[in-house]
């Protein structure tokens, strides 16, 4: 695995890469990598013939300075679990070189509904900057298909409105949350928990659980409802448990009102947010 901490270099590779014909997968992180990481390796290297990782923990998303401080990093673990994963390249860049003007005055980008609602409700700020990050970081690798999780489902869809913004040729593949064997979502912020509460952190998937093994029999009001009081009984912090639709995210009241319902939920373990969610088989 080749490692390069600059973007121009970066440009010189892909561009070598693609001019024999080959296809350009791209995996972009934020490090202290778990399973499901590797796991959108493994799917970017079967759907691709060159596969680019990166590791930047982005400042301009954390709406929340602590959460920034205190996001996990374990850049030599990672190297080695992305070499072993046969990822071919690792972009590594430093904040200086993806933000050479700084941080401070960077540009807007219109998501419109998507930034008022769930994740962008309760994190002002946040996708603005994953969109100046992921702007970046596409410009740089100009990749041919770009694997990302389910796990984070409003920031695919973000996402995917950039691509859109940027008329990219970019494709986004959308892979599967990958859970450890309770059901807890993988996530880089489990390592911030202690061992009581990630013994309680089971309480979202329970949850989400609930609603799925009752959706279509109960009301969306009621299943909500239960859903909370799990999250309470597992001394959860709750900032949403939404059931929306799964093209538009508008929530929905009745089942009725989507084909396709997905069940999210961000909430606290003291100050770790975690949020996971769940595409309902209807
Ligand atoms: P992060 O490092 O948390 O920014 O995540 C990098 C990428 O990994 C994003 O596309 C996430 O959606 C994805 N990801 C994080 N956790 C999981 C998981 N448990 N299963 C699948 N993908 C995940």
């Amino acid at each position: 695995m080749i490692i390069i901490k600059t973007r121009s270099l970066l440009r010189k590779y892909v561009k070598s890469c693609r001019s024999g014909g080959g296809k350009i997968g791209f995996v972009p992180t934020m490090g202290a990598l778990h399973e499901g990481h590797i796991e959108l390796v493994r799917q970017a290297k079967q759907g691709t013939d060159t596969v680019v990782a990166s590791i930047f923990v982005n400042p301009t998303q954390f709406n929340d300075p602590k959460d920034f401080q205190k996001y996990p990093v374990t850049i030599e673990k990672d190297i080695l679990a992305l070499e072993a994963a046969g990822t071919d390249l690792l972009f590594l860049p430093a904040v200086q070189e993806l933000y050479p003007d700084g941080t401070l005055e960077l540009e807007h980008y219109e998501l419109g509904y998507l930034e008022t609602i769930l994740e962008g409700f309760y994190r002002p700020g946040h996708f603005q900057g994953v969109c100046q990050v992921m702007k970046r970081l596409l410009d740089a690798v100009d990749a041919d298909r770009l694997f990302m999780g389910q796990k984070d489902y409003q920031q695919c869809m973000v996402v995917k409105r950039l691509l859109h913004l940027m008329g990219s040729h970019t494709e986004l593949i959308t892979c599967p949350t990958v859970r450890e064997a309770d059901g807890l979502a993988m996530s880089s912020r489990n390592k911030r928990l202690t061992t009581e509460q990630r013994a309680r952190a089971i309480g979202i998937y329970k949850a989400l659980q609930r609603i799925q093994d009752l959706a279509g029999k109960k009301g969306i009001a009621t299943l909500k409802q239960d859903a909370l009081r799990i999250l309470e009984d597992h001394q959860f912090r709750t900032d949403y448990v939404e059931i929306a639709d799964g093209i538009t995210l508008q929530p929905v009241s009745e089942w009725s009102e989507t084909q396709k319902p997905v069940a999210l939920i961000a909430a606290f373990q003291d100050e770790v947010r975690l949020i996971d969610n769940i595409i309902i088989n209807s």
